[in-house]
């Protein structure tokens, strides 16, 4: 089938296209997706700020309205955009299924923030006047969106985007566009009028540099890698553009000799592991208090080495492909790094090929002991399923690790310790923060986002959305 881009109500399936393969079997095209050009984001933006006084002269419970219909009709469809995403991405369906349910959290959230909008009332230092600031919104918003969850991050973008009242272009990650693709089907389906929401998929460079250059766009959020990132960031304040950017991440669980032993072991994996280590806020280091730190590594290894890798469409399989062929070379190479800075890895550390899996980009769960801060893959991010453990003296060294870098998006600690947890979310560097949880695994209802390199701008998600998609207007009243 051919994937059509959606510009100011149509969908227009004429023109060059690109496939979208299963990378669970190479052999299977999902999808033939039409491969927008700069003139398509051009038309997009355009009929976005021709839409804007419609949407934004619509009250917010009637933009909510409509985004709850989204939902239903997401809802309805649920398996079958939950299989999409797996055929796309590669995630196990359970995961897929995960996923789609919390895009459609994500739409019933905001919608129903329609009906609140929160602004501000204060009382005036000056008699009989009546002083407030209502929200408004921004404008055209260009939205840029990668792989790895395709169909959350194009939910957390649009769904407060559109309640604000802002119009939207979204450009989705060229590896995975279906998801994407099926949110903005439902918007059509619900009845969101023409120009309100607009789809250009395409090469990233072409797409990204026309939308940035649109000249109707107000505001641009962006989340993918740093290099593109701060690519964006330049080019956007060139032109002083609104920006908010989620990007990479190193992120660390620190395990103390308190902690539960069997739940960290199982949070460790789970967040180094789970949607093939390809998770924003997945753990590739595990900084082990020295106490525990042989028992703990063997333990992480024998969970690890139980881990089933393949289809994720197939029944018990806990491990899919890596996303694209680029992104398993990326892994198979820092693993190639690992074994001549580390030594030969504990567990792991293959491309698998046999049987079912000759035709996808499969790639061991692999982990790395005795690893120190100079080491490659303890600095940089990988994306895929390698885990670094390394050693620390005691909490404090711990502590110096894990902030050691110049990464913040998420970071764990894995203790039983009450004085250690606290003293540890007020030091951590990084914007996400569990305890006693796997460092991947946040919800919608507060701000979601990183600090230092990871991160720029407002952060997203929960009460935190209507920071970036909207202003303030502040009014003085006499009366
Ligand atoms: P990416 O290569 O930076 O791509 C992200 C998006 O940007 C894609 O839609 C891509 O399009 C587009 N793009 C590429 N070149 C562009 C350009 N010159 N101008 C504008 N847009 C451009 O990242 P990715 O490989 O999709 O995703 C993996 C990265 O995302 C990792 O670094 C991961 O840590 C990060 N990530 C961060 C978060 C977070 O919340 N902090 C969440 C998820 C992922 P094409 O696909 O067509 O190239």
């Amino acid at each position: 089938m051919i994937f059509g881009n959606y510009i100011n109500g149509e969908w227009r399936t004429a023109g060059a296209t690109f496939e979208n393969r299963n990378p669970a079997n190479t052999h299977e095209v999902v999808g033939q997706f039409v491969k927008g050009t700069a003139k398509d984001v051009a038309e997009a933006a355009d009929a976005a700020a021709a839409a804007l006084p419609v949407w934004s002269g619509m009250t917010g419970p009637a933009r909510g309205a409509l985004l709850f219909k989204a939902a239903e009709i997401l809802d309805r469809d649920f398996e079958n955009v939950a299989a999409d995403m797996t055929r796309e991405e590669g995630k196990t369906l359970p995961e897929a299924k995960g996923e789609v349910r919390r895009a459609i959290n994500i739409f019933r959230y905001f919608a129903g923030e329609g009906s609140r909008m929160p602004g501000m009332l204060v009382p005036s230092e000056r008699d009989r006047v009546h002083m407030f600031a209502l929200r408004k919104p921004i404008g055209v918003v260009g939205l840029i969106t990668p792989w790895n969850f395709p169909s959350a991050i194009p939910a957390w973008k649009l769904a407060p985007a559109l309640i604000c009242g802002n119009t939207v272009v979204v450009k989705p990650a060229s590896a995975a566009p279906l998801s994407a693709w099926r949110i903005v089907e439902a918007l059509h389906h619900a009845g969101v009028p023409k120009g309100v929401v607009n789809f250009v998929a395409g090469s990233g460079g072409e797409i990204g540099k026309a939308l940035v250059n649109a000249a109707p766009l107000k505001a641009v959020s962006f989340t993918g890698s740093c290099e593109i990132g701060n690519w964006l960031h330049g080019e956007a304040s060139k032109r002083r553009l609104r920006i908010q950017l989620e990007m990479g991440g190193k992120n660390p669980t620190i395990v103390l000799g308190d902690a539960d032993f069997p739940s960290a072991v199982e949070n460790v994996v789970n967040a180094a592991f789970f949607s093939t280590g390809q998770k924003c806020t997945a753990t590739s280091r595990a900084i082990v208090e020295d106490s525990i730190y042989d028992r703990f590594v063997a333990a992480v290894v024998e969970r690890t080495k139980r881990l089933k890798v393949g289809d994720g469409m197939q029944p018990g399989i806990d491990i899919g492909p890596a996303v694209d062929h680029g992104q398993m070379e990326t892994d198979l190479r820092y693993i190639e790094i690992g074994r001549k800075e580390c030594g030969e890895p504990l567990c792991g550390g293959r491309r698998l090929t046999e049987g079912a899996l000759a035709h996808g980009y499969f790639v061991e769960p692999t982990v790395f002991a005795d690893v120190t801060e100079q080491h490659t893959i303890a600095k940089e991010e990988i994306f895929g399923p390698v885990l670094a453990i390394m050693r620390a003296r005691d909490f404090e060294d711990a502590m110096r690790i894990a902030n050691a870098i110049p990464f913040g998006l998420s970071s764990s600690i894995q203790t039983t310790n009450l004085s250690r947890a606290f003293e540890y979310i007020y030091r951590a560097e990084a914007g996400l923060l569990t305890v006693n949880l796997p460092s991947a695994g946040v919800e919608y209802q507060l701000p979601f986002g990183g600090t230092k390199d990871s991160s720029f701008g407002p952060k997203e998600q929960g009460p935190a959305a209507f920071e970036f998609y909207s202003d303030y207007k502040t009014v003085y009243l006499k009366y």
